[in-house]
């Protein structure tokens, strides 16, 4: 078939094709199982919400709110935003639903598409998909531990190789002034040499020179004061504790002054986990604190820590080590229907049968479903589509079985053959094993 559609999918969104959606089924188990090991329960937001939460919550001087929303009036007259992260609107679920009332805490995850207007390139999407987990209403550093260890936990599981978590402190609300106040002094002692986006950024989000990635305005960021000397008192023995967790549990981790986050709400803790592998778009995970995003919103205080990490990146690193993801999902038997040129419809009629009754035992069975009004194509044509199934066993249906009441059942590996009664078949027995699944009363 001609691929001569005009209508192509919008710059920058892509379809995660069968090639590649069964490894992110993998990658999702592994997740799913990890968060539940560590006591965050899944929930499911919604994919776009009312525009203030971002530009609030993310803060309107980011490039997330400044360029990179897609935001638009819906027919009600709403301003609406597809979300291009997922804490805000986590932390927007649990004030709505009362989840961390009466000093509750809530620990949660969730997954799905984000948008951000950006430029496309490898590893960087329009639409990308999200890992995100949050522990709400927890305040101490042990949380902030459990995090990072949750996210390294789900790269060790999943055999990620070449990674380094960075660490950080932002500060809070009362240290950071001070500590912006030298930024400006020191940027500003070095205006001239600054690039349009820092000078733009000076005034308004100083820490974001930080990280900026020119190397001449990365010099001047090396030669600016650390934050450690401006922390207050509770943000110094938090960031400690921090540390001593993770060294507690065997963690390795590089501290970098020079770590702040594109989002406006972190306090404290902010870290990155990095990838050798991936180039320029090198981070498969960030996260941190987040004390005051809640009341930011307008709700109450409700401390918060928590981490995003790329799918699409993470499956990336994976296939560029080579990793496992597993054995991809595929029929395990074939079931070809002998008609004897069309003699023989009968045939046609059990091989559907049979298939359906695979299916129901819980085997992975695929048929030739024909492309007339009689079902299966030519013999021929079935065992080609056979071998090119990836079925471990064929079985074949013809004249002659149905007169035995038995199936013909070829290991496709080993060429070895065996009739099988026809009734087995039909309840999932055969010499491909038991499966576990099989809801078949035995
Ligand atoms: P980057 O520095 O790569 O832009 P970020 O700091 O904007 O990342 P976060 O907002 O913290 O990233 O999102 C967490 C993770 O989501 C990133 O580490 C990355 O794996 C993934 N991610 C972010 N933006 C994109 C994108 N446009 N396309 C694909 N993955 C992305
Ligand atoms: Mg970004």
């Amino acid at each position: 078939m001609d691929a001569k559609m005009d209508i192509k999918a919008p710059r920058g969104v892509r379809d995660i094709l069968p090639d590649e959606s069964w490894k992110w089924a993998y990658v999702l188990d592994a997740v799913a199982k990890t968060m539940a090991d560590f006591g965050h329960s899944e929930i499911h937001l919604p994919i776009f919400e009312q525009t203030e939460l971002f530009s609030r919550g993310v803060g309107d001087t980011t490039d997330i709110v400044e360029k990179e929303m897609y935001t638009f009036v819906d027919r009600g007259d709403r301003s609406i935003t597809l979300r291009p992260e997922a804490t805000a609107g986590m932390v927007r679920a649990a004030i709505e639903h009362g989840l961390c009332e009466q000093n509750a805490s809530a620990k949660l995850w969730c997954w799905g598409p984000m948008f951000r207007y950006e430029r496309p390139q490898k590893g960087r999407y329009r639409q990308f998909f999200q890992i995100d987990a949050e522990s709400l209403g927890l305040a101490g550093p042990v949380a902030d531990v459990e995090i990072i260890a949750l996210s390294a936990e789900i790269f060790r599981r999943l055999g990620l190789k070449n990674l380094e978590v960075v660490l950080n402190s932002v500060g809070c609300p009362n240290c950071r002034p001070l500590y912006r106040q030298k930024l400006i002094d020191h940027f500003s002692a070095r205006k001239g040499e600054l690039c349009e986006t820092c000078l733009g950024r000076l005034e308004r989000n100083p820490l974001r020179l930080l990280d900026c990635k020119k190397p001449e305005c990365g010099a001047i960021a090396d030669a600016a004061p650390p934050i450690y000397e401006s922390l207050c008192e509770e943000c110094a023995a938090h960031f400690e504790e921090v540390k001593a967790g993770l060294t507690r549990l065997n963690f390795s981790y590089k501290t970098d002054k020079r770590l702040v986050r594109g989002l406006d709400y972190y306090t404290k803790t902010a870290y990155e986990i990095l990838s050798g592998d991936l180039g320029a778009q090198n981070a498969v995970c960030g996260g941190g604190r987040y004390d005051n995003l809640s009341e930011s919103v307008g709700g109450p205080h409700l401390p918060g820590v928590g981490f995003a990490a790329g799918i699409d990146r993470i499956v990336l690193v994976m296939e560029q080590q080579g990793s496992a993801f597993g054995k991809r999902p595929g029929a395990e038997i074939y079931v070809a229907a002998q008609d004897d040129s069309g003699r023989c419809p009968e045939a046609r009629s059990a091989a559907q049968v049979l298939t359906h009754s695979l299916r129901m035992a819980g085997i992975a069975a695929e048929q030739d479903a024909g492309d007339s009004l009689k079902g299966a194509r030519a013999f021929k044509a079935q065992m080609k589509s056979a071998s090119g199934s990836g079925a471990g066993w064929l079985c074949v249906l013809g004249p002659s079985e149905l007169a035995q009441g038995a199936v013909t059942v070829k290991n496709l590996q080993s060429g070895e053959q065996f009739s099988i009664a026809l009734q087995d078949a039909l309840q999932g027995r055969g010499p491909w094993g038991r499966r576990p699944c099989s809801r078949q009363a035995e």
